[in-house]
C-alpha cells in the first residue's frame, strides 16, 4: 500500500471539530503533474438520472482512472427518487418513526452505487459499491439529519491503491445504534466532502448540472461570469444567501478539513477535453482577490417591523429571546432611534418561519408593550461578498449609490466582514442584482 504509507487512515471526530489534518506532502500542482492524484469524484442526482447518464458517469471516470489517478466515486439517488421516498413515509404518517424514515431513504443511494459499479465493471473498470455502513460511516443517532462523526478511511485507501474504484453511497451513515442513518437533504455533497478527508484526497470534484460558481445567477444576468476560484468563507456567504450549488454544511466541513473542492457540470463533456469548473480553496490560494466576488439574493425570508416598542433595557432581550426558543431564526435587525419614549423594531425571519414568529410575538404583545405588528413577505435580500471587502472601505456606499440612481429604496442594512446585505421589495430582486453586478464590475465583457 505504497501510497497510504504515513498517512493516518483514520478521520476522526475531533479532527471534525476543527483540528488541522495534516498536509499531503506534496503540493497539489506537483501532485497533479508529477504523480498520480487521489480524487473524489461527486455525482448528482441529474447526473445518474437513467442508465445513459450513469453510462457517461462511468466514463468520466475511466477517463481519471486512465490517467492515472487514484479515485473514489460519492453517488445521490436518481433524480426524483428522494422525493417520492419520503413522499411515501408522509402519506403513510406525517409523524413516522425516523429511523424507519432513514431505512426507507437511504434506498436510493443503494441503487445508484449498484449500478455504477456495474457500468464501470462493463466498460473494464475494477469498481465496488460501498453502503455507508460497511466502510463505516459512523454518524450520531440524529435521524434524519446526522452528523459524521468518523470514517474509516483504510479500507478505502487500500482499494484504491490497487487500482479499483470505491463506489460509495451518499447521504448515507451508521449511528451508535447500529442502524442506517441518512445526513439530511443534499447530504451526499457533505458524504463527498468526508470521505475526501479521510482518505487524504487531493481533490473533491463535485459534478452538478451547472458548470461552476458564478458572480450572480446568470439567470439573472446573462453576462455573469464564472469564478475560477473561490475562498472557503465567500463561498459560505455566497450559500447562504441563495447560491444553491453546494449544500452549506459540506461547504463548513472542507474548510474545518481544509478539502480542495472542485464544482464542475456533467453534462458538457467532450471526451479528451477537460473542461474547468470553480474551486473552492483556502483564500491564500485565490491570486487576484476582487473586492466584490459574487451578487447573491434571496427571496427566502419576510420582514417584521414592531412598532412604537418602548425604548428601553431589556425589550430586545423579550422579543428575540421567545423567538430563538420558538426556533425561528432572525436574519437582519434594526431599530430606531424613538424621540417620545418608544421605537420602531424591523426585522427579517424566514418566510416559512413568519406564521409561528407572529404567533410568538401576540402571545408576548402584553409584556413587550408594541402598539402594532406589520409584517410584510414581500421583500428580497441582496448581497455583494468578497474577502476583498475586508481590507478596503467604501465598498458598502457604492452598493448604496447603485441602488439609488435605480431609484431602489433600502429597507434594512446588515453587514458582516464579508458581506453587506439590504432588504428590498421583492420587485426590484432582478433590478437590483443587475445593478450590482454592474456597479462592482462584474459583467463579462462582450
Ligand atoms: N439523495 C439525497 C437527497 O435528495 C441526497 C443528495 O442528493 O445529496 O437529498
Ligand atoms: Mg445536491
Amino acid at each position: 500500500m505504497p501510497v497510504a504509507a504515513g498517512r493516518d487512515p483514520r478521520y476522526l471526530s475531533h479532527a471534525l471539530a476543527g483540528r488541522n489534518r495534516a498536509r499531503s506532502p506534496d503540493p497539489p500542482e506537483a501532485t497533479s503533474k508529477t504523480r498520480m492524484a487521489r480524487i473524489v469524484m461527486k455525482f448528482g442526482g441529474t447526473s445518474v438520472a437513467d442508465l445513459d447518464r450513469i453510462r457517461n458517469v462511468a466514463g468520466r471516470v475511466k477517463r481519471e482512472v486512465d490517467a492515472g489517478n487514484q479515485v473514489a466515486v460519492v453517488v445521490s439517488a436518481m433524480a426524483g427518487t428522494t422525493n417520492q421516498l419520503v413522499k411515501w413515509c408522509q402519506d403513510l404518517s406525517p409523524l413516522h418513526d425516523a429511523r424507519e424514515y432513514d431505512t426507507v431513504v437511504a434506498t436510493g443511494e443503494q441503487v445508484t452505487i449498484g449500478l455504477l459499479a456495474i457500468a464501470l465493471q462493463t466498460i473494464g473498470v475494477d469498481a465496488r459499491s460501498w453502503q455507508g455502513w460497511q466502510i463505516p460511516i459512523r454518524t450520531d443517532d440524529a435521524h434524519g439529519k446526522a452528523r459524521v462523526e468518523e470514517i474509516e478511511g483504510g479500507v478505502l485507501i487500500e482499494r484504491m491503491a490497487m487500482g479499483q474504484v470505491p463506489v460509495i453511497a451518499g447521504f448515507q451513515g451508521i449511528g451508535p445504534d447500529n442502524r442506517v442513518t441518512t445526513l439530511g437533504r443534499g447530504g451526499s455533497d457533505l458524504s463527498a466532502v468526508a470521505i475526501a478527508a479521510a482518505v487524504k484526497a487531493d481533490r473533491c470534484d463535485i459534478y452538478t448540472d451547472v458548470d461552476g460558481i458564478y458572480t450572480t445567477d446568470p439567470r439573472i444576468v446573462p453576462r455573469a461570469r464564472k469564478l475560477p476560484a473561490v475562498a472557503y468563507e465567500e463561498m459560505l456567504e455566497l450559500a447562504s444567501v441563495g447560491a444553491k450549488v453546494l449544500q452549506t454544511r459540506s461547504v463548513e466541513l472542507a474548510m474545518k478539513q481544509r478539502v480542495r473542492v472542485q464544482v464542475l457540470s456533467s453534462f458538457e463533456d467532450k471526451p479528451g477535453e477537460s473542461l474547468p469548473g470553480s474551486l473552492v480553496v483556502d483564500e491564500d490560494e485565490i491570486v487576484e482577490q476582487p473586492l466584490v466576488t459574487g451578487v447573491a439574493y434571496s427571496r427566502d425570508e419576510a420582514k417584521v417591523t414592531l412598532r412604537r416598542v418602548p425604548d428601553k433595557p431589556g425589550i430586545a432581550a423579550l422579543v428575540f429571546g421567545p423567538l430563538s426558543a420558538a426556533n425561528v431564526n432572525v436574519d437582519m435587525i434594526v431599530q430606531n432611534l424613538g424621540a417620545d419614549g418608544t421605537t420602531d423594531m424591523t426585522f427579517t425571519v424566514g418566510k416559512a418561519d413568519l406564521p409561528r414568529a407572529r404567533d410568538v410575538l401576540e402571545k408576548v404583545r402584553a409584556e413587550i408593550g408594541f402598539e402594532a405588528m406589520v409584517t410584510d413577505p414581500e421583500v428580497a435580500k441582496i448581497s455583494i461578498v468578497g474577502i476583498g471587502m475586508r481590507s478596503h472601505a467604501g465598498v458598502a456606499a457604492t452598493m448604496f449609490k447603485a441602488l439609488a440612481e435605480k431609484g431602489i429604496n433600502i429597507q434594512v442594512i446588515s453587514t458582516s466582514e464579508i458581506k453587506t446585505s439590504v432588504l428590498v421589495g421583492s420587485e426590484y430582486t432582478e433590478l437590483a442584482v443587475r445593478a450590482l453586478h454592474s456597479a462592482y464590475g462584474l459583467d463579462a465583457e462582450g
